[in-house]
């Protein structure tokens, strides 16, 4: 099989979508539809640059499925994004949507640009007419993009004004991710690592594991990995480890989440924070723990180190952090695993109720987001076990066959137009 960094992820996502199929018996013609966006489109994007010249980049929007609702998405700034992957990351929305049982499909958007070397206001001016020429295809019934990779609340609130601008009044359920005052939600920015908080107790509790006291180490302590520590934390475990892209951290008596994350803020690092050893990413993902938490970059865990994971329990709050060899590896060695689209899914839960909030504009307490997030990643975890238990599949397999499984009773029922 090929090695991770050829993989091209839209061939993966297909075949994904095929073994989930035949594991639990969907039609042939269901899988075809499948198998095929809804919608692909590129657009040129030129934006006037600071020094005047004029710089044409490429967007795409896929929308993969809207059977169960309006396409779910992020939009993604990246040199290296690709229309395959968009299309990949499209049917990934899908199935996480589908997963935790919300009424959307997925989508994607990407621009190929660097956001690092370009100026902020050259970013809102490509952002805003990224916008135009999409207007007619997003919308709160239609596609709601949300932030990913250099995406973030000011580019959300771009893209709400823009539309907003062009349709005459204020449409803050456009975008999912917007800043608080524009109509984003309480507990939006924390969603990600909560949701995987939660799912690591449930299957800590599934391996007869008291999450109090269990040890957690934390590859990645952005965005979506300091909350799950931070959350985990206050649930009684011991976070031992955390890491970052420039190396990591080691504390078998735990560390102090609050004061790793002010010593990231203040230095860019967890490095260097005190009474800690130093370890490297590799070391950081062969500890022994309870719970190993892959926070970073997909194609973490691979053929090359998934042997010398300790972990019992691998909670991946990144995208698509294990390939396929390095799960048949983990499953060998009995590691419970649970998967992105179900662990990572809290993020866009949240972001449903920031969509559900905005159309009403009645906005709900930060306990309430909360509590709604627990019952729905509970649910969901429940389900995913019971369908594992079913067919004697990995949690992985289980998942998809949950979420491939709702999309097509949708496509089933709404039968193929006209
Ligand atoms: P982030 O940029 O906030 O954090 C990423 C962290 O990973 C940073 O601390 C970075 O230093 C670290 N990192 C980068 N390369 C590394 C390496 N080689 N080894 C160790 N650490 C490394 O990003 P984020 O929003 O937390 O996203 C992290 C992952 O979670 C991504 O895969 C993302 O797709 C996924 N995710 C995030 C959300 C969300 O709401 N934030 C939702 C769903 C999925």
């Amino acid at each position: 099989m090929a090695d991770a960094e050829s993989y091209n992820p839209r061939e993966v996502a297909v075949e994904q979508l095929a073994n989930a199929a035949s594991r639990i018996d969907v039609p042939e013609a269901v899988v075809e539809k499948l198998k095929h966006p809804k919608r692909i489109m590129q657009v040129s994007i030129p934006t006037r640059m600071d020094d005047g010249s004029l710089k044409v980049f490429t967007g795409y929007l896929v929308q993969h499925n809207m059977d169960r609702g309006p396409a779910k998405g992020c939009i993604r700034y990246h040199p290296q994004v690709t229309m395959d992957e968009v299309i990949a990351l499209a049917m990934w929305m899908t199935w996480k949507c589908a997963v935790v049982n919300i009424p959307y499909g997925g989508a994607k958007g990407g621009v190929v640009c660097n956001p690092k070397e370009m100026s902020l206001s050259e970013l809102e001016r490509m952002t805003r007419r990224f916008t135009s020429e999409l207007i007619d295809f997003i919308g709160p019934q239609i596609d709601i993009p949300a932030p990913d990779v250099y995406t973030n609340p000011q580019v959300m609130a771009w893209i709400v004004d823009t539309y907003s601008m062009n349709k005459g009044h204020l449409i803050p359920a456009v975008v999912t991710g917007k800043p608080v005052e524009v109509g984003g939600s309480l507990g939006r920015n924390e969603a990600t690592g909560r949701g995987c908080a939660i799912v690591a107790r449930e299957a800590l509790s599934t391996q007869g594991i008291d999450v109090n006291g269990a040890t957690v180490a934390v590859q990645g302590f952005g965005n979506a990995g300091s909350v799950t520590a931070k959350v985990l934390e206050s649930m009684g475990a011991t976070i031992i480890a955390a890491s970052d892209s420039r190396g990591g951290i080691h504390c078998g008596s735990g560390l102090h989440v609050e004061a790793v994350t002010k010593h990231k803020a203040e230095t860019g690092t967890v490095v260097g924070f005190d009474a800690c050893d130093e370890i490297t990413n590799e070391e950081l993902l062969a500890l022994e723990c309870d719970v190993l938490v892959p926070a970073a970059l997909e194609n973490t865990i691979t053929e090359a180190n998934a042997a010398a994971v300790r972990a019992k329990i691998i909670a991946e709050a990144a995208n698509g952090p294990t390939t396929p060899e390095a799960q048949a590896i983990l499953d060998d060695k009995g590691v419970f695993v649970v998967p992105d689209i179900l662990a990572n899914a809290g993020g866009v839960t949240v972001s449903y109720f920031e969509w559900v909030q905005g159309g009403q504009m009645f906005f709900w307490s930060e306990d309430e987001v909360n509590s709604r997030l627990e019952a729905i990643m509970v649910r969901s975890y429940n389900e995913v076990v019971a369908e594992a238990k079913r067919g004697n599949w990995n949690m992985r397999d289980a998942a998809f066959n949950v979420a491939v499984g709702r999309v097509a009773k949708a496509v089933m029922l709404r039968g193929i137009y006209p």
